[in-house]
């Protein structure tokens, strides 16, 4: 075995030594309220699956009509086979969802952010960046030149500390970029008082990675910025089809010609094969109904406040949560991982998220309910969820 091997098996072990190896579990059917494992039921509290379209058959007939109709897969990338029909209808109809002149779809949420952010920003420019962003914006941000900056979480006078701060060390401009909504705690970002802020200087710009605000916030779950009535007032949105839209993919949206600039240059859409036509017909399909009906939307909703409302009932910490996102502080981390497992015993599937992702000592569960779940679902989560933490002294 070469340096490598053992670099690798050493850490592995470690891993397994202290309860951190992650034995990613296998589904035998779609994702939904309930999952197939072992062939047995288990009560999914952990996908992202917000409105239940994962497994939604017009979403999945929707699918199969455009991969008939387009092919299974778009051929190349698209600066070099073509757009596809669907891409362009697809593109067209999110702009309009999304109140913004114009969109790019990328094959995923992370790749959208790794492609906006280095392709706009020169090493002349800064980029302000919230310390609680996704890893695709750290990593997007990462692949630039620029004066990096990072703000207190959510803090607009340290914001504006360091917009300050940029302005004077750069001569480009200034690109601040948070998520909507945080997707350990739940809280979300004061878009009102960023735009207010940064609609008082020069060359200052706004990117909102809105993942978990799409199909959840706003009208009909048009998202973060809709929620705010802040629409032509964010230069950039940055979207993902992989949580409410229940598909996979990604997209960016803003002024035509910042699409048409990364359509150009962006190195993820420039250099990676299109999105296949399958998602471009899902992906309308939920278009469709969102815009058609927002059941889906409120019924998350009712679900989410019922199930944060029993939680703190027995007595739970759902920390700062103002979203759907539902953390169960526990504390110390070996216990939130002894939780995890308690719960998958009794055939509940949670996420466990511990340090680094979230501070020391802040280790928590995370449930994440769906329009799919009944009040019995529920009801069944939290008091297993109390019989347990019980057991294990972290109530
Ligand atoms: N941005 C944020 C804020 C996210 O939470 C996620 C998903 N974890 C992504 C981007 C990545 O999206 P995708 O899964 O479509 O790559």
């Amino acid at each position: 075995m070469g340096l490598l091997e053992n670099r690798i098996n050493e850490e592995l072990n470690q891993r397994k030594e202290t309860n951190t190896y992650n034995n990613i579990k296998v589904l035998e059917g779609p994702q939904g309220a309930y999952v197939k494992i072992n062939n047995q039921d288990f009560l999914n509290m952990c996908s992202n699956n917000y409105l239940g379209f994962a497994s939604n058959k017009e979403v999945i007939a929707g699918g199969q009509d455009y991969m008939a109709k387009y092919g299974a897969g778009s051929g190349a990338v698209r600066s070099i086979a073509g757009s596809q029909q669907c891409h362009i209808d697809f593109e067209n109809a999110l702009a309009k969802f999304k109140g913004v002149e114009s969109v790019i779809v990328v094959q995923s949420g992370f790749q959208a952010n790794t492609a906006l952010i280095p392709t706009i920003i020169t090493a002349d420019d800064a980029i302000i960046s919230d310390e609680l962003n996704h890893a695709s914006i750290i990593d997007g941000v990462r692949l630039t030149k620029a004066k990096k900056y990072v703000y207190k979480h959510n803090d607009m006078e340290d914001l504006k500390a360091q917009i300050e701060k940029a302005k004077s060390e750069v001569t480009g401009i200034v690109l601040i970029i948070t998520d909507g909504v945080f997707s350990m705690d739940g809280d979300i970002a004061p878009l009102d008082k960023i735009v207010a802020l940064k609609e008082q200087y020069d060359d200052v710009y706004l990117a909102v990675d809105d993942a978990h605000g799409e199909g959840v916030f706003g009208d009909h779950g048009k998202g973060l910025v809709n929620h705010f009535n802040l629409e032509g007032r964010v230069d950039f949105e940055i979207g993902t089809l992989s949580k409410a839209f229940g598909i996979a993919g990604g997209f960016i949206g803003g002024k035509k010609e910042i699409i048409d600039f990364l359509k150009q240059k962006a190195r993820p859409f420039l250099f990676s094969t299109g999105l296949d036509s399958a998602m471009c017909g899902s992906g309308l399909t939920v278009l469709k109904k969102m815009e058609a009906s927002d059941t889906q939307v409120s019924k998350l909703w009712e679900n989410a406040k019922y199930l944060q409302s029993v939680l703190k009932d027995k007595g739970f910490d759902t920390w700062k949560t103002v979203s759907p996102i539902t953390p169960v502080i526990v504390g110390d981390e070996g216990k939130a991982s002894l939780l995890t497992k308690a719960l998958f015993e009794k055939n509940i599937l949670v996420s466990p998220i511990m340090f680094p992702t979230v501070a020391k000592g802040l280790a928590r569960i995370r449930l994440m309910p769906s329009a799919l779940h009944t009040k019995e679902d529920l009801d069944k989560a939290v008091n297993t969820i109390y019989e347990c933490a019980k057991e294990l002294e972290i109530i």
